[in-house]
């Protein structure tokens, strides 16, 4: 992504640090308490758990038909429910159709999904531009969707959160379910990559 828009973001860490240090000097919290909020985003809250998400989709149709249908009741089925991603629509990546996710508005994420959303994400060219130019955008992320496919954007708000199910890469057709879930990425379940397999060349992460 472009980086003209890198000040705001500094200003706002800089304002959360004030207020943190603000509520901590008053007691009204526990500091060590926001470091496990933060390691539980971070390392067990993870998009490893939509990676087991899409893996499992990937290997079990009739689960794959309930997460389209209802991606809420699905995910619960798996226990993965949780913070911001109460309310969850599934959206199929196909040969025909590449989905992308943004929030327009502010930074809506599926965080007990995807774990917490990447810097970009959060960002005003990315936001703005996802959907006046979605093919462009993605170009800058390295990936170049064909004009023959369509790209979907979905703009997530407070009360529905997206999640895209990459497509499944050929050559995985031996993968364990657990084998595949290591495949896949942050970015794939945004839309902003595709699932590639481990030797791929196109394998960067942005
Ligand atoms: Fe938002």
């Amino acid at each position: 992504m472009s980086s003209h828009n890198q000040q705001p973001d500094a200003d706002i860490a800089l304002r959360v640090k004030a207020i943190e240090s603000l509520l901590i000097e008053k007691g009204i919290i526990d500091p060590a308490a926001i470091d496990t909020i933060i390691d539980a985003y971070e390392h067990r809250i993870g998009p490893h758990n939509g990676a087991r998400i899409v893996a499992k989709a990937w290997v079990d149709s009739e689960f794959k038909q309930r997460l389209l249908a209802d991606g809420t009741s699905a995910i619960a089925e798996m226990n993965l429910t949780g913070f911001s991603s109460e309310h969850m629509v599934v959206v199929e990546n196909t040969p025909e159709v590449h989905n992308l996710i943004v929030c327009t508005l502010c930074s809506c994420y599926p965080w007990a999904i995807l774990g917490l959303p990447p810097t970009w994400y959060k960002s005003f060219a990315y936001r703005s531009r996802a959907v006046i130019d979605p093919r462009g955008v993605l170009r800058e992320f390295g990936l170049e969707i064909p004009e023959e496919v369509a790209v979907r954007v979905w703009d997530s708000n407070a009360d529905l959160r997206y999640l895209v199910l990459p497509e499944r890469p050929v050559g995985t057709e031996t993968m364990t379910e657990s084998e595949l879930a290591s495949l896949v990425t942050r970015n794939a379940m945004i839309g902003t990559a595709k699932v590639q397999l481990p030797s791929s060349p196109h394998e960067q992460a942005a």
